[in-house]
């Protein structure tokens, strides 16, 4: 696997998508990686091309989620970045700069080997969340701001101002809970 480490707000936004898949996140749904087929759908869906996946693959790539959990939710940076280069040590790869076009240079990361799905998504998401610390800062790493979410993200957005691990979701779950509480108030229930 080859990965241009510019690219990464896809990676960081990747980690963020794949911690939030844990049942830990959103209870009432349970795992969102429920199995293999499950992973593969996420992974399309997240813009990563990948062969048949087995068993195997799932039980390692949720392993890998577990691990990307604490980097995202760190209490500091210096923690992040020692969680983080304790993950990309565990897969064989090098870095190297390689020239696009003529005088056009980037860092590209290169997998080492044969390597499984969930180490290509480790360096990929490794090198996506250290950018995304030193080009971005240590406060876009957030929790959700919903009180019936255990989510995190990372916030790469323009503005920088994201509350939700999955805004769509967690969002209106808020709104939900907002209306009921207006609504039980009024004596309307
Ligand atoms: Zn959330």
């Amino acid at each position: 696997m080859q990965a241009l480490l510019d690219d990464y707000i896809q990676g960081a936004a990747f980690a963020t998508e794949l911690v939030n898949t844990s049942p830990t996140v959103w209870v009432v749904a349970g795992d969102q990686l429920s199995d293999p087929r499950a992973l593969q759908s996420f992974l399309v869906a997240n813009g990563v091309d990948t062969a048949v996946l087995d068993e195997r693959d799932l039980e390692e790539v949720r392993a890998l989620r577990e691990r990307l959990r604490p980097i995202v939710d760190a209490p500091s940076p210096g923690e992040l970045v020692d969680l983080t280069h304790e993950l990309l040590s565990t897969v064989p790869h090098h870095v190297e700069l390689v020239e696009l076009v003529g005088n056009v240079w980037r860092w590209q990361v290169t997998t080492e080997g044969i390597v499984t799905v969930a180490q290509e998504l480790a360096v990929f998401t490794g090198y996506a969340l250290l950018s995304a610390l030193r080009m971005l800062g240590f406060e876009r790493f957030r929790a959700c701001a919903s009180p019936t979410c255990n989510g995190v993200f990372v916030d790469v957005s323009r503005g920088g101002r994201r509350r939700y691990c999955m805004p769509d979701l967690c969002g209106n779950r808020i709104n939900v809970a907002n209306h009921r509480q207006r609504r039980n108030a009024l004596g309307d229930k």
